[in-house]
């Protein structure tokens, strides 16, 4: 990694950065080098300076033109890196896959001792590119920005956005009205190894390669499993354990936060179980299995409720191209735990959306049953349930079942129905046995776990729609505001 000899460029802040090049010391069958896009303007429109702090810096000595310097030109790093990957598109092999409008730009220690890639989105073509432009829509920046700043919110292990900058091309697109306008945006993750990218290197038929790589990942992303005294050979079994562990507790969070990707091709599934790649995603706007976010998602491949059954689905295509390293019989045990792991995560996260931590199992699997029926029968909206029981919340519910959600538009429209008086009458019965510290720790635990603002489509595009028709951003502003707060 070389730095550009500029003055300017030297009293840049992110200069100072702990950059460690690791995928770059791997050498060159994983990346093509390339060069980023020259763009008629930038205009920075975001900059995360809550993520500033864990690269060591202090957002005040960070200028607007320092990020435009470092996340719109790419002048410090160089080498640029265009990944390799393949992937399972909608069920299909496509080995024309790799980064097609970005590349990484760099790796960095942060203050955790965590490395972090910094990957573009929106930056130039690439010999991936196929047809496209290699081009980001600013509306497409925008919607990944809220997207990882909600989820991370929301406690989900995600990738967030690090900035947005506008670049002043009038890009053309199926799905928004066209021209539209254009950005760079950088992601901040803790990796770009995709299944896809170990997919690749299985089709090309490079054991070789896929080991080595593994190792990088292991030694990388999951430390914790050669220090702790376990066999080298164990290693390569504890690590697909391990996976299926991550995959199963993200998928989890997506479903209990009411989150559906949206686009589940294994070159979007990411080494380290980390959520990323935000494109036609959806926060479900009711409890709807079916649900389905992408226009192109025709037969619902990637709907909200197939999402657990598909990310077990890429786990085990994941296993072909591991089998470089690791025993059949280790994965097949590895993924036989997937069901358990998302079973008890999704009920752990469900139970504190509703107020519990502590709940003995029964008496939690029979109020989620409830919980879930209620939500599936009546049009009403998954998220306002849950911010409505975390806002009206009262110590008195405990004493008279009749005043579970009274006032709220949910109690006044279905407080009638079967299925309400069945579900609150178990919620009450659950809060009777609670002791009043406990009665506390309900009304606790639901703030914490139900914010009031979140991004179903409609805020979205509101936010948008300010921002195309006026070019005002204080609304996107004051929504990133209140979902970081
Ligand atoms: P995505 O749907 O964003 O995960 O992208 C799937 C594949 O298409 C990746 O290889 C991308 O790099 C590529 N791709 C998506 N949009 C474009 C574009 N506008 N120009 C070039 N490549 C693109
Ligand atoms: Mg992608």
């Amino acid at each position: 990694m070389t730095l550009p000899d500029t003055s300017k460029t030297f009293d840049n802040p992110f200069v100072s950065l702990n950059y460690e090049p690791a995928i770059l010391a791997l050498g060159d069958d994983y990346y093509d080098e390339v060069e980023a896009a020259e763009f008629p303007q930038y205009t920075l429109r975001w900059r995360n300076d809550a993520l500033l702090m864990r690269l060591g810096l202090d957002a005040a000595n960070v200028s607007n033109e320092h990020f435009i310097e470092a996340f719109g030109k790419f002048e410090i790093c160089k080498p640029l890196l265009a990944l390799r990957y393949h992937g399972y598109q909608f069920g299909e092999y496509n080995p024309q896959l790799g980064d097609g409008r970005g590349f990484l730009y760099a790796q960095v220690r942060a203050t955790d001792g965590t490395l972090y890639d910094f990957g573009t989105k929106g930056s130039g073509r690439t010999p991936y590119s196929r047809g496209g432009d290699g081009m980001l829509t600013l509306k497409g920046g925008v919607r990944e920005v809220l997207a990882a700043e909600m989820l991370h919110r929301m406690g989900v292990t995600t990738s967030r956005c690090l900035s947005m900058i506008e670049t002043g091309l009038d890009l053309w697109r199926g799905d928004e009205p066209s021209p539209t306008r254009s950005s760079v945006m950088v992601r901040f993750s803790k990796s770009h190894i995709r299944f896809g990218t170990f997919e690749r290197l299985s089709f090309i038929q490079r054991p070789d390669l896929i080991k080595k790589l593994l190792n990088h990942v292991i030694d990388t992303y999951y430390s914790h499993l050669t220090s702790d005294g376990s066999s080298e050979k164990d290693k390569y079994a504890l690590f697909y354990g391990e996976l299926v562990q991550r995959v199963a507790t993200l998928v989890a969070q997506w479903m209990a936060t009411g989150f559906c990707h949206a686009v589940l091709n294994t070159d979007n599934m990411s080494i380290t179980g980390e959520s990323f790649d935000y494109g036609p995603y959806a926060f479900i706007p009711r409890f709807d299995p079916q649900f389905t976010a992408a226009y192109f998602d025709y037969y619902g491949r990637y709907s909200y409720g197939n999402q657990p059954g598909i990310c077990k689905l890429n786990l085990e295509l994941l296993q072909k191209p591991l089998l470089a390293a690791i025993q059949p019989s280790d994965m097949e045990t590895g993924l036989s735990k997937f069901e358990d792991f998302y079973h008890s995560e999704y009920r752990r996260l469900m139970l504190q959306k509703l107020g519990f931590e502590n709940l003995e199992s029964e008496q939690g699997e029979e109020v989620l049953k409830a919980t879930l029926q209620f939500l599936n029968t009546y049009p009403i909206s998954y998220h306002h349930f849950f911010a409505d029981l975390a806002t009206t919340f009262s110590p008195k519910w405990r004493d008279d079942a009749s005043s579970i959600l009274h006032g709220s538009e949910i109690a006044q429209s279905l407080g009638a129905s079967d299925l309400f008086l069945h579900w609150s009458g178990l919620y009450h019965h659950i809060l009777t046995n609670l002791a009043p510290d406990e009665i506390d720790k309900v009304a606790q635990t639901l703030a914490r776990s139900n914010p009031k603002t979140v991004i179903l489509r409609p805020v979205i595009e509101s936010v948008w729609e300010a921002i195309a028709q006026e070019n005002n951003w204080e609304p996107f502003y004051e929504l990133v505001k209140e979902i970081q707060t």
